[in-house]
């Protein structure tokens, strides 16, 4: 159990917040202390999980006279697209009065099929939404004294059958964080990526059960992963705790392919 008001005031943006590892990052944010903009193509799951998040943010940028703002919001956004991003980052600095200082990727798909088979849709498709379009969220988000954070995976280490399009944005998203931690670092900014191993969310109920019970028979730890467990880590990455930690790449795994 973290101690609450690490983020205290912040405000912090996750893309993906609908669902899964996303939804479990704002929760986790939320009990932080930090205002969150839950931002997702699919706005009303933003919205379902908005209404789910613990309301200690408070409302510094309520004027007087007007109704008290609720400290988070829900923004629909396709990452995959700069006009889209560029213009939540307007509607997210109106809303809170401020830009975001934490900004976690988690808007990620998947369309899965072999190397040979694979469609040059399905590998553009799942490379922009994955990696290109969070780079540009990243850069447009980047405050003074802020922390980026980009959910990799571990399969861009390691590769997966069916997954080459997915794998090559994943091992693309620790090429960019690197790359954003050097450019960044003389703006305050760190930038760090969590590889997610197998983690039991929406996204993989599409993984055939079969497939899942091998994978977690392989995990030293014997379990797959919960959302929590990813945000766990994504909270002390956003804090101050990890304020000289930029450029890495944690797994957060079980122990599995390490
Ligand atoms: P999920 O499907 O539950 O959530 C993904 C969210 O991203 C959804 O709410 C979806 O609407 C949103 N999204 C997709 N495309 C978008 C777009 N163009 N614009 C805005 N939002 C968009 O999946 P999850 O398992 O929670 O995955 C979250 C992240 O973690 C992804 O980047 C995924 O690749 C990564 N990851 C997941 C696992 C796992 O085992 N679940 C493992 C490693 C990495």
């Amino acid at each position: 159990m973290a101690s609450a008001g690490r983020l205290g005031g912040a405000v912090a943006l996750v893309t993906g917040g609908a669902s899964g590892i996303g939804r479990a990052v704002c929760a986790r944010l939320a009990r932080e202390g930090a205002r969150v903009a839950v931002a997702d193509r699919d706005e009303a799951g933003a919205g379902d999980t908005v209404g789910g998040l613990h309301a200690g943010g408070g409302t510094p940028h309520a004027k007087m006279g007007s109704p008290p703002h609720r400290p988070h919001a829900a923004f629909g956004v396709d990452v995959a697209s700069a006009p889209s991003v560029t213009q939540l980052l307007a509607r997210v600095q109106e809303h809170f009065g401020a830009p975001p200082s934490v900004c976690v990727g988690c808007a990620g798909v998947t369309r899965d099929e072999f190397l040979l088979r694979l469609g040059e849709g399905d590998f553009q498709e799942v490379l922009g939404v994955n990696l290109t379009a969070v780079a540009r969220a990243l850069v447009a988000a980047g405050a003074p004294g802020g922390s980026i954070i980009h959910v990799g995976s571990i399969v861009g280490k390691v590769g997966n059958l069916g997954q080459a399009n997915y794998a090559a944005s994943k091992a693309g998203v620790e090429g960019l964080t690197r790359t954003c931690a050097k450019e960044l670092a003389k703006f305050g900014i760190r930038c760090n990526a969590v590889l997610p191993g197998f983690i039991v969310t929406p996204m993989t109920d599409k993984v055939p059960p079969k497939v899942l019970e091998k994978f977690a028979g392989m995990v030293p730890m014997g379990r797959l992963g919960d959302p929590e467990d990813v945000a766990d880590v994504c909270a002390f990455l956003a804090s101050e705790e990890s304020s000289y930690i930029t450029g890495a790449s944690v797994e957060v795994t079980g122990g599995l392919f390490m």
